[in-house]
């Protein structure tokens, strides 16, 4: 999943961009509002991390505006300690759900798949699709209650189909999700990484829907 970090202080937004990274998710940073609310406003995020208090544009001016033009995707805000207002501010102004700084990075990022989780429909954190069984808060995968291990992209991939379930994904969503602006994408196909799955999970889970993409429905 793609994920938006706009977030001023240097070292915590290179700590939430290493955790994410590491989650398996492809992440974009801003250090400011203004560039924040630009990304946010021009590239297809499945979640943002926003932070309140922002040079340029403040964090809320950000999320309102971003409503405002009707992007959807979940946010999740970061309050300072104590600050029921900032809270209760942001939660009316848009954003999904909050953190008070400082918080645990594991909590941060159960909170931010359950609102990418719950954004497609999914109130569960496990998909099943046929002998498919898809944990997303453990990111693990069992075919016929076997675990599977797969590499962080080819999860990433595997996890966008199952929050479509049984509907066709197109190669440029699949690219606009997987990716940060600047992956060497070359070594990382979608071609390379779809055949890589269908080795992995049996044939018959993943379609190849001509001029329409891919679909996981059950065989
Ligand atoms: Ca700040």
């Amino acid at each position: 999943m793609r994920i938006l970090v706009i977030e001023d202080t240097i070292a915590l937004a290179k700590q939430l961009r290493d955790t994410l990274t590491a989650a398996g998710h492809a992440v974009d940073v801003a250090l400011d509002g203004e560039q924040g609310l630009h990304l946010g406003e021009t590239e297809p995020y499945d979640a943002a991390i926003l932070d309140l208090g922002l040079p340029r544009i403040d964090g809320m001016t950000v999320l309102r505006r971003w409503r405002e033009a009707a992007r959807t995707m979940p946010v999740l805000i970061l309050t300072a300690r104590g600050s029921w207002a900032e809270k209760v501010d942001g939660l009316n102004a848009g954003a999904d759900d909050y953190l008070a700084k400082p918080f645990e990075m594991a909590e941060l990022v159960a909170r931010l798949q359950a609102l990418i989780r719950r954004a497609h429909g999914h109130a569960k954190p496990q998909i099943v699709c046929g002998p498919l069984r898809i944990d997303v808060a453990e990111q693990s995968v069992f075919v016929h209650a076997t675990p599977v291990r797969l590499t962080a992209l080819e999860f990433e991939l595997l996890s966008v189909l199952a929050h479509h379930l049984g509907q066709p994904v197109s190669k440029t969503h699949l690219t606009e999700h997987l990716y940060h602006q600047d992956f060497d994408r070359d070594s990382n196909t979608l071609e390379v990484i779809v055949s890589r799955l269908r080795r992995k999970l049996g044939d018959g889970l993943i379609e190849t829907l001509r001029g329409q993409g891919y679909r996981l429905a059950p065989p």
